[in-house]
C-alpha cells in the first residue's frame, strides 16, 4: 500500500471510529433505561442482560443504518474496501486518479467530478 493510500484509509477509519461513536451513543441510552436488578452478579442474569442488549442494538442499528450517518457509514466501509483492493481513488468511469483536494474533501468518492456530474445527468 501506498503512503497516499495509507493516509486515506487513516482518514476513513477515524470518520468510521466518530460513526461508531455516535452509534455506541444509541446502546448506552438503551441500556441505562433497562430496569436494574440489586442482586445481578451471576452470569445467567447478565447473559439475559447480553441478549436484551443485543435485540435492542439491532433495532438501533436498523433505525442508525436508515439515517444519513449510516448511509455515510456504508459509503465509507465501501471505500475502505476499494483501499483494500487498490483500487481507492481511481474513477471507474474514465480510470483516471480522482484528484487528491476531491478526496480529501470528500474521501468517500467514488468518481472525479466531471464523471460524477455526467452519472447524475443519466
Ligand atoms: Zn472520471
Amino acid at each position: 500500500m501506498t503512503k497516499e493510500l495509507a493516509s486515506y484509509k487513516q482518514i476513513l477509519l477515524d470518520k468510521r471510529d466518530e460513526l461508531l461513536k455516535e452509534l455506541g451513543q444509541f446502546k448506552e441510552k438503551e441500556v441505562s433505561s433497562a430496569p436494574k436488578d440489586a442482586s445481578g452478579e451471576n452470569s445467567a442474569y447478565s447473559f439475559h442482560m447480553a441478549d436484551v442488549g443485543t435485540d435492542n442494538m439491532e433495532r438501533e442499528k436498523a433505525f442508525f443504518f436508515a439515517t444519513r450517518e449510516g448511509k455515510y457509514l456504508t459509503h465509507i466501509d465501501q471505500a475502505l474496501e476499494r483501499v483494500e483492493q487498490g483500487t481507492y481513488g481511481i474513477c471507474p468511469d474514465c480510470e483516471k486518479p480522482i484528484p487528491r483536494d476531491r478526496l480529501l474533501a470528500v474521501p468517500t468518492a467514488t468518481r472525479c467530478v466531471p464523471c460524477k456530474e455526467k452519472a447524475e445527468q443519466r
